[in-house]
């Protein structure tokens, strides 16, 4: 018997989700995992924050992505739930340039199972401007991607209650109308454009949600070697994969210390993907 699959196959799993993300994940998560995948069509995930900052998420990434979870699991009386999250920040060292971090979260609540993948993407069009007139907005939509990515239109970067935001903008004559009545109800006559980050209205988005999806359905498919649990993950890495040429410790990964969740079972693996040896080009020794 296949034991890794016999804990959530054929369960209904909750996918806690709007914005269409289950077009990119459900299907994984039933063919790799065999779940019933539900998702609910009255649950409102914008309430526990937006992307446009007229409501605050609580908290950071992974405990906005498992209040999500439990909140579902509470509404619908199940016991599996996934759910999604993503960040947008700074690139730590390109300036004006964004990340985008997304994070998958599933929650067992019958079996106390909780396992998190994260995937990190240099690869987004998260970007914002402030504008004065219709064509910088056009200028804008262009190099974002537009409109195969949409636009969000609104008269300041932080918008009150009674503002009016214009969200999921993907045709022209609505982004110059959005735009038009922006400018008109500021009073310095500026706008600011930043790009839509929802996952239906940013397909960039949507392929590393994709990705990340991919890593949770490996980690749940690692199994604990003790006690076959799942979910046996990465705990702990350690530096020190020697040069290729001189064999000198380099600050790149040698080993990684996995770790069962349930009997705490700990295994060192050496050498991830392989790779035995580490390019002289990080080597403080070779290449100082
Ligand atoms: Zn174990
Ligand atoms: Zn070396």
């Amino acid at each position: 018997m296949n034991k890794e699959k016999s804990w959530f196959k054929n369960r209904v799993c909750i996918l806690a989700t709007m914005h269409k993300k289950e077009e990119v994940m459900a299907s994984l998560l039933e063919e790799k995992i065999q779940m019933k995948i539900v998702v609910p069509d009255n649950f409102n995930t914008d309430q526990f924050g937006t992307f446009t900052r007229e409501i605050k998420r609580l908290g950071n990434q992974t405990e906005a992505a498992r209040f999500k979870a439990q909140k579902a699991l509470e509404i619908t009386g199940e016991t599996l739930a996934i759910t999604s999250e993503g960040s947008f920040f700074p690139h730590p060292s390109i300036p004006f340039v964004s990340c985008n971090r997304e994070l998958v979260l599933l929650l067992d609540t019958f079996n106390d199972i909780e396992i998190i993948a994260t995937e990190l993407s240099f690869e987004t069009n998260h970007s914002h401007a402030s504008i004065q007139t219709v064509e910088e907005a056009l200028s804008f939509a262009e190099k974002i991607g537009f409109p195969e990515h949409g636009l969000v239109v609104m008269s300041r970067a932080e918008p009150e209650k009674s503002d009016k935001i214009f969200k999921g903008i993907t045709n022209k004559k609505e982004l110059i109308d959005a735009v038009e009545i922006a400018l008109n109800s500021s009073p310095e006559n500026k706008a600011h454009i930043e790009t839509d980050m929802r996952a239906m209205y940013n397909p960039t988005r949507m392929k590393v949600i994709a990705k990340t999806t991919e890593t949770l359905i490996k980690k749940i498919l690692n199994t604990c070697p003790n006690c076959e649990f799942p979910g046996f993950d990465i705990i702990e890495t350690k530096p020190g994969l020697p040069c290729e040429m001189c064999h000198f410790p380099t600050d790149l990964i040698k080993s990684e210390i996995y770790q069962c969740q349930k009997c705490n079972y700990q295994e060192n693996r050496d050498y991830p993907n392989n790779i035995k040896y580490a390019d002289p080009m990080y080597c403080n020794f070779c290449n100082p």
